[in-house]
């Protein structure tokens, strides 16, 4: 009964575990805090009615306006199927299966390991310090053959930025040799860290943005790669011919607007205005442990017993996400930050788990 058509796939596919997406994982939640969505749906309305016809591969005007918005030239953008379509096409434009490496600092995305083992291509790990800073020396040992070192800063799901001279300091030290590539997903919930400053002064640098997170358009899928033209020239041989839907790049150009740029800071404020009640209330609850800081969208806590508090709230129908098996963090939830009344209501879900004041009241 065997169709054989499992071994006819390549080695590396047949050993794979897909990313375990959000969506994937599923659930029957009506508070979703597991994939760092924001809370709430921003409306929009397609103006073109071209789609008899192929659409730009580089639309003229999403690059122009990502570019403004930015600070940076056309010509340092690429726009593609989310963020996650740039860590891809990187790998393919840089790193050859079965000789070259890629590198990176768990616990991080995970995001960066599935497409190295989709491609094909080598990736080593150096666990980032307690502080969840780089490991500059272990680094520096295990950079022979790498081409692309992913940094996530702030890092997912940890929420802390890197030390921006750590990531000079590994700028220094892969010059000529590996690119740098810094996920900035949810830079505009820190946007004084980014290094898009820096490009002038490192061709090898790389940043790494998102419409998925601050701008409120995880299912529009759209992202950009900024780096110097000489780097966007390569991705271009091997991205796509159409990467880029009409109807995405219609609303990504508006999402872009002046406007559409305004009401994203203004999500960001309130985000950041809930995240730190949140953040208050979290560390009052005998459940918790420890809350961490955070400069993004979402809160990384240990608790005493997290796979009850993960279980007991999914049965609420309010859904986290486990960070438990990410070298360093057993015991720890990700909480991504939702409306005020989302998080109250996880706030009071907690309250009522053991060892939390209420419940011992109660008892
Ligand atoms: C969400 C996320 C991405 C992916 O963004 P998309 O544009 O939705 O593909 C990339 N990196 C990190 C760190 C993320 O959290």
């Amino acid at each position: 009964m065997s169709s054989k058509i499992e071994e006819l796939a390549r080695a590396n596919v047949r050993a794979l575990t897909p990313y375990q997406s959000a969506r994937r994982l599923g659930g029957n939640g009506d508070v979703w805090l597991n994939a760092n969505e924001y809370p709430l749906a921003v409306p929009f309305e397609l103006s073109q009615q071209t789609l008899n016809r192929y659409p730009e591969c580089q639309p003229k005007r999403v690059i122009e306006r990502y570019a403004a918005y930015a600070g940076l030239t056309p010509d340092q953008v690429l726009v593609s199927r989310g963020a996650d379509e740039g860590i891809e096409l990187l790998m393919r434009a840089f790193c050859e299966p079965g000789k070259d490496a890629v590198l990176f600092c768990p616990p991080t995305y995970g995001m960066y390991s599935v497409s190295a083992e989709t491609i094909g291509i080598e990736y080593r790990t150096v666990e980032a310090r307690d502080d969840w800073q780089l490991n500059l020396p272990a680094i520096a040992d295990q950079l022979e053959g790498v081409k692309l070192v992913y940094v996530c800063s702030p890092n997912n799901p940890t929420g802390n930025l890197i030390n921006p001279e750590d990531i000079r300091q590994l700028l220094e030290m892969t010059r000529g040799k590996a690119l740098v590539v810094a996920d900035e997903a949810y830079i505009e919930f820190c946007p004084q860290a980014s290094l898009t400053g820096w490009l002038q002064e490192y061709p090898h640098l790389v940043v790494l943005r998102t419409l998925s997170k601050a701008f409120a358009l995880a299912g529009l899928r759209c992202g950009f790669t900024l780096a110097n033209a000489e780097v966007i020239a390569l991705l271009m041989k091997v991205i796509a011919p159409y990467p880029l839907s009409t109807p995405v790049a219609d609303i990504a150009g508006q999402a872009l607007s002046d406007q559409g740029i305004a009401l994203m800071r203004e999500h960001v404020s309130q985000l950041v205005a809930t995240r730190d009640r949140l953040i208050a209330e979290l560390r009052n609850l005998d459940c918790v442990e420890q809350v961490f800081s955070s400069d993004t969208n979402y809160i990384l806590a240990r608790f005493t017993a997290s796979s009850q508090v993960f279980k007991t709230l999914w049965d609420q129908g309010i859904i986290l996400r486990d960070q438990n098996k990410q070298p360093g963090l057993a015991g720890c939830l990700r909480i991504s930050i939702g409306t005020p009344e989302e998080c109250e209501r996880t706030v009071a879900a907690l309250k009522l788990l053991p060892g939390s004041p209420v419940s011992q009241e109660q008892a």
